[in-house]
């Protein structure tokens, strides 16, 4: 059965000598699309369909399999690759969504998030930063990690001086007043499990009011904001730290990512 879908292509990997296996993701999950005779025999490739495109793809379809007919380029973002480091951002914002992404589950936000992202890396003068953290925040919120961030997760207030940590595995924020007044959780030496339950991110009341707009806003509008530079880098620390504790932390693209940054911070 030939069926045209469209979709964003997250990775794509050699198979054999001549084959090429592209992961795409799709409003409806993540699909598996093997293109036939994609490397010709003297190893040049015969299709340009790479990551970070996106197409529109037509494609056979038998089970869960498919193979690809025929594409079209809808976005290509080529503008991502003129500065490094927003190349190597959307690398790791593509392996982040085929990390999370399943086959056949309704990913049209996640869809929509990833290609709102590499559209601000590409056309847009929004920092790096910012980018990263906002699609990382969303991630988690598209993953049902959304924290509590209005009241205190034990005593329920409002947290009265709008300062508050986040309890990143504990699920919502703990006011000022339960941090210090609360009991305090106890560790045995080997509890390296406890211990990373306990996480707990301080947040001054800029960033929970960056974070709170970022859980609740439209999916067009997350990006809307600016901070003072202190507080756009603690959002970014917490952000990373919030999702990768939900989601693991061994992403390639991101360490290259930032040790690419370091480097090139180091430099000026
Ligand atoms: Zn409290």
């Amino acid at each position: 059965m030939l069926v045209k879908v469209k979709g964003l292509v997250l990775r794509s990997e050699d198979v054999g000598e001549r084959d090429r296996l592209f992961r795409v993701l799709t409003a409806e999950g993540k699909i598996y699309v093997l293109a036939k005779g994609a490397i010709s025999s003297d190893g040049k490739p015969r299709i340009c369909l790479l990551p970070m495109l996106y197409a529109e793809l037509v494609l056979y379809k038998k089970g869960d399999r498919y193979w690809l007919r025929e594409y079209e380029v809808l976005e290509d973002f080529r503008k991502l690759y003129r500065e490094l480091d927003r190349l190597l951002l959307g690398q790791y914002i593509m392996s982040l969504a085929d990390r999370v992404a399943v086959m056949e589950q309704d990913r049209s936000a996640l869809l929509s998030l990833a290609l709102n992202s590499l559209y601000l890396l590409a056309e847009t003068e929004k920092p790096c930063a910012h980018i990263k953290a906002v699609t990382e925040l969303r991630v988690a919120l598209d993953e049902g990690y959304a924290p509590r961030l209005e009241a205190c997760i034990r005593c329920d207030k409002p947290p009265q001086d709008g300062k508050a940590a986040l309890d990143v595995m504990g699920g919502g924020i703990v006011c000022s007043d339960c941090l210090n007044s609360g009991p305090t959780l106890m560790l045995p030496p080997e509890a390296d499990e406890i211990r990373e339950a306990s996480l707990l991110l301080p947040l001054s009341s800029t960033v929970l009011a960056a974070l709170r707009y970022v859980f609740t806003a439209p999916a067009k509008k997350a990006f809307s904001f600016t901070l003072p530079d202190e507080e756009a880098e603690r959002l970014a620390e917490v952000a990373e730290l919030y999702l990768l504790s939900h989601i693991g932390e061994d992403f390639p693209e991101l360490k290259i990512y930032k040790d690419t940054v370091k480097e090139a911070y180091k430099q000026k």
